[in-house]
């Protein structure tokens, strides 16, 4: 297929060279001179705005760091909307508001366009496998067109209409925060009260807390490793995405506001680009009990 892909980030990069080693033509587009140049030499079209990368294209996919991105490249001068065929079809796999993938939808579909969302989980290591769990918010007509993009990137769930998919990622987003900040807790107190953080790894993988942080993350935690992966501001912006929508339902999400809360104190030190998984810097620096490699 003939294939637009914006945004080339962590995620966006494993991703569209997925969808071109299956065979896919791809036109990008990124404010990233060196990612451009990267896809260029691998044989993808490189445009010059949102709106040339849409314009000859079956398909638009965009994996951008946040809502007011989105919103700029689809709906932005030179956007998406302004760019594409009618009838083009755009998945939106970046991680923002419902309501704004909503009000993206709406006015989609008033320029003739289709849009749905599919934010993903499985990290940069299921982007580079193919691997992704991708949570899909769409029509069946649509999903069934995006379906073979998704048989590259992962396996999907049919969460249901449009926002539905992003409905579904701000809730995963709650538990793996939640999950992180408790680790950190917890090999914090662990250190501290005199056992090796190796050690207390190799315990606390084998029984009932297991989870997908203590599997991936507190390795390369451990090896002092905390090159993202997912940034500490990312997570930050989905922990308030759900805060916000729990606002609006009237559901109280007291321990989400509250590690929302230590994400910001991890910003405040000047952590915002590296992994989420230094939020147990955090606690390291309130308790001087060092579990990752390089402290003592
Ligand atoms: P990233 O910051 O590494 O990449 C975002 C890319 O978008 C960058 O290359 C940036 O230059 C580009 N960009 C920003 N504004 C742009 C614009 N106006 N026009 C064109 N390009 C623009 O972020 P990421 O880690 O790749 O994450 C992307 C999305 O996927 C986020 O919503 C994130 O929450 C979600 N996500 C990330 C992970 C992960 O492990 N990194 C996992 C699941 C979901």
């Amino acid at each position: 297929m003939k294939l637009g892909f914006i945004g080339l980030g962590n995620m966006g990069k494993p991703m569209a060279r997925n969808l071109l080693k299956a065979g896919n033509e791809l036109t990008v587009f990124d404010i990233s001179v060196e990612a451009l140049a990267e896809f260029k030499a691998l044989g993808a079209t490189v445009a010059t705005s949102p709106a040339e990368t849409a314009s000859n294209v079956e398909l638009v996919i965009t994996m951008l760091p946040d809502s007011p991105h989105v919103e700029e490249v689809l709906a932005g001068p030179k956007g998406v909307f302004e760019g594409a065929r009618k009838g083009t079809l755009i998945i939106d796999m970046s991680s923002i508001s419902p309501l704004v993938t909503k009000k993206m939808a709406k006015m989609a579909a008033l320029n003739g366009l289709k849009l749905i969302d599919a934010p993903v989980t499985g990290g940069v290591a299921g982007a580079e496998k193919g691997q992704l769990g991708i949570m899909v918010g769409a029509s069946p007509e649509d999903l069934e067109e995006a379906k073979p993009i998704f048989d590259i990137l992962g396996k999907f769930v049919h969460v249901g209409d449009v926002g539905t998919g992003q409905t579904a990622k701000m809730c995963n987003q709650v538990v793996v925060g939640l999950s992180l900040c408790a680790i950190a807790e917890a090999f914090t107190l662990g250190k501290k009260a005199g056992i090796d953080p190796t050690v207390l790894h190799r315990v606390l993988s084998s029984g009932s807390a297991r989870s997908w942080a203590m599997e991936v993350r507190v390795p390369q935690v451990l090896e002092g490793n905390f090159e993202p992966g997912f940034m500490i501001n990312l997570q930050h912006k989905d922990m308030g995405i759900a805060l916000d929508s729990g606002k609006g339902l009237n559901v109280p999400l007291p321990l989400t506001a509250l590690a929302q809360q230590v994400f910001e104190s991890a910003r405040a030190m000047g952590l915002g680009t590296k992994d989420h998984s230094a939020v147990i810097q955090v606690y390291e620096m309130i308790t001087g009990a060092k579990v990752h490699k390089d402290s003592k």
